[in-house]
């Protein structure tokens, strides 16, 4: 990073339900309208079956999370129905005209998944053929509503396999933000599989802890959390990735995620998309690091974490 500029949190905001569709991403597009803030926005393509993800609740650390977050307030009993009692509606024809409105307005516009659940559950033990396939769904989805290809992609649940990256080289996209760095003191890198020559595609990993995984630590409530973002990037001075969800920044904690916005505007970040901050870097001096997966503080079960540095 240039020591001259400064620092950029691009603002990644992860889309999963239909609801956090046609209702938490107006609710946030209005709010950076007000900010002049522009953010890459990341869709589920496909039908939302967040409903299955009750599954979860025989998981660890599932309990605990319901305790903290407080499931169904934010997501609204209706949406924990899909695909369980209520059929599955399919975000991408229900909620087009956002999508579209998205962009229109200025915002980065990518795929997070084509069916959220159905991914975060399977993707790291299924086979390079049913990744692709689900891959390709998204993607010609995103095709029909925008008529143009996607500039980058960011898992669901920064849950990846080693045949998804590839599919992101396939695709020709020069970025994308799938996974977690390990700490707030690392960014962007270049990933290699099993040792072999770095895929193209740059990894911008997600930099800094959510507002989700911070609130119910040390009794922290939503304030605190934000209050706590910004200690981290007031240590960190250097570019961020910072994720954020419609169903919860643009619902119950969208005055804390404003209060976070005024923050990091008063500590000197610049704020805005992936691609900004992706034109940035120069690939040729980034780390090239292994495929990994682990886990993070205030999430429950492994997700895709930048490995260790081979060069
Ligand atoms: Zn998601």
């Amino acid at each position: 990073m240039n020591a001259n500029r400064a620092p950029h949190i691009a603002l990644k905001v992860d889309v999963d339900t239909l609801r956090g569709t046609l209702e938490g991403t107006p609710a946030l597009l209005e709010l950076f309208a007000r900010h002049d803030i522009f953010a890459t926005v990341l869709f589920s393509l496909g039908p939302d079956h967040t409903g299955r993800a009750i599954k979860r609740a025989f998981r660890p650390g599932f309990f605990a999370k319901v305790q903290r977050t407080s499931v169904v307030e934010h997501y609204g009993l209706r949406t924990l129905l899909y695909g369980t009692l209520l059929p599955g509606p399919d975000i991408g024809r229900r909620g087009a005209a956002v999508m579209r409105e998205t962009r229109a307005r200025g915002h980065e516009v990518g795929i997070h998944t084509w069916d959220h659940t159905l991914w975060q559950d399977n993707v790291s033990k299924k086979d390079a053929a049913w990744t692709a396939q689900q891959m390709q769904l998204a993607y010609d989805r995103f095709l029909e509503i925008f008529a143009s290809a996607p500039s980058t992609h960011g898992a669901a649940g920064w849950q990846m396999n080693a045949a998804a990256l590839k599919v992101l080289d396939r695709w020709q996209l020069a970025y994308a933000s799938d996974g977690r760095a390990r700490s707030a003191a690392e960014g962007a890198y270049r990933i290699s599989l099993d040792g072999a020559a770095p895929l193209a595609c740059i990894q911008m990993p997600t930099t800094l802890p959510t507002l989700d995984e911070l609130i119910g630590v040390d009794g922290m409530d939503a304030a605190g959390a934000s209050a706590r973002l910004l200690e981290i990037t007031a240590q960190f001075r250097r570019d961020h990735v910072f994720t954020l969800h419609t169903e919860l920044e643009g619902a119950k904690l969208k005055p804390a995620f404003e209060t976070l916005l005024l923050g990091w505007i008063k500590q000197g970040f610049r704020l805005g998309t992936m691609r900004e901050q992706y034109q940035t870097l120069d690939a040729a001096l980034l780390p090239v690091r292994r495929f990994d997966y682990g886990s993070v503080p205030g999430r429950s079960g492994e997700l895709m974490l930048a490995g260790a540095t081979i060069a």
